[in-house]
C-alpha cells in the first residue's frame, strides 16, 4: 500500500428533481390519516435533503452494472476485471467464487473488491471505495449532503410546499384487496445543492476516475434516485457549476492563485463529457508539472 496525495477536485453544482422525489426516512410506522411513508428531512431545519450515501450508493450500483457489461474489454486498463466473470454469486450463494457481484447483502449481490491491491486496478472499487475482507481500499470521492438551495428555501419560508403527499394503491395479490399507502415525496422542480470531492491519488488514474464517475451520473439521469422510480419518481438532472483543481500546494499556501478553477455554470454532464480534454487541459497541465 503506497498512499499519495496531489490535490483534490471539487465539484459543485445543482440536483434537480424532474419529477417527484422520493428518499425514505426508513419510518415505517402508519399513523392513522398521517403519512405512511415520509421523506428524510434535516433535523435542524425540517426540510428535505438527499443523503450523501444515498446518491453514492446509487451512482455505484449504476456503475457496477455498466462494468459488469464490459468486463471483457476494461481488462486492460482495469486488471483486476481478468479475476472476475459477469454475473453474480447468487446461483452457488457462495461469495467470491468468481463473478463480478461477489458481495452478499440483505437484498442482493454487489461488488466489492476483497482488498486493498485488487480494489486499486478495479475502476469500481478504485472511485468508491472497498471493504474488503483482508484490507480496506477508501473511497476516492466524498459526496456531501445535498440540502436544498437558497432559492428554494426561500420559496419554503414563503409558505411554498416542498413535499406534497401521494396516494399509492397497492393491490394485495392473494386477496385482491386495494392498500392505499401515502407516500410523501418532494415537488417536481426543488432543487438542490450538491458537492463531491475527487481526491487525486495518482497523477495517471484521475481522468478515468472522473470520467466514470460522469458516466455514473448520466446514468442515473436516465434512471432514477430515491424509491418508487418504476412508478415515476426520482428523475433527477445534475447541472454543473464548477470544477476546481486544488492542488497540495493549495492546502499548504491557503492561496486561491493555486487553485484551477473550471467554470461549468449551466453545463450538463453530456457536456462535461464530450468537452473533457479541453475542460480539464489546465488540470492535466498542473499535475504533470507535478
Ligand atoms: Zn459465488
Ligand atoms: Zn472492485
Amino acid at each position: 500500500m503506497d498512499r499519495r496525495f496531489y490535490g483534490k477536485i471539487v465539484i459543485k453544482g445543482k440536483i434537480k428533481a424532474v419529477t417527484g422525489l422520493h428518499i425514505g426516512s426508513q419510518r415505517d410506522i402508519s399513523e392513522i390519516g398521517g403519512i405512511d411513508n415520509p421523506v428524510i428531512k434535516d433535523p435542524h431545519t425540517g426540510l428535505p435533503y438527499i443523503p450523501g450515501s444515498s446518491l453514492k450508493g446509487r451512482l455505484r450500483s449504476l456503475f457496477e452494472i455498466l462494468v459488469n457489461s464490459r468486463l471483457g474489454e476494461w481488462r486492460e486498463k482495469y486488471p483486476s476485471l481478468a479475476n472476475y466473470s459477469p454475473g453474480s454469486c447468487r446461483p452457488d450463494n457462495q461469495e467470491n467464487c468468481g463473478k463480478f457481484f461477489n458481495r452478499k447483502i440483505n437484498r442482493g449481490w454487489i461488488h466489492v473488491c476483497p482488498d486493498y491491491e485488487t480494489a486499486l486496478a478495479c475502476p469500481v472499487c478504485r472511485l468508491f471505495g472497498a471493504s474488503g475482507k483482508e484490507s480496506n481500499f477508501p473511497s476516492r470521492i466524498i459526496v456531501r449532503d445535498a440540502f436544498l438551495t437558497k432559492e428554494w428555501e426561500e420559496k419554503w419560508r414563503a409558505g411554498e410546499a416542498i413535499t406534497e403527499a401521494k396516494i399509492e394503491v397497492g393491490i394485495d395479490r392473494v386477496t385482491s384487496q386495494a392498500n392505499p399507502r401515502t407516500n410523501e415525496r418532494v415537488v417536481a422542480g426543488a432543487e438542490f445543492e450538491f458537492e463531491i470531492i475527487y481526491n487525486v491519488e495518482n497523477t495517471t488514474h484521475w481522468r478515468d476516475d472522473i470520467k466514470n464517475l460522469l458516466t455514473a451520473m448520466a446514468l442515473l439521469e436516465d434512471s432514477y434516485l430515491g424509491g418508487s422510480g418504476s412508478r415515476g419518481y426520482g428523475k433527477v438532472k445534475f447541472i454543473f457549476d464548477s470544477f476546481e483543481f486544488r492542488p497540495l500546494d493549495y492546502y499548504r499556501t491557503g492561496k486561491d492563485e493555486d487553485i484551477v478553477s473550471i467554470d461549468a455554470r449551466e453545463k450538463s454532464v453530456s457536456d462535461i463529457l464530450s468537452g473533457f480534454d479541453s475542460l480539464f487541459s489546465e488540470v492535466e497541465g498542473k499535475l504533470e508539472a507535478g
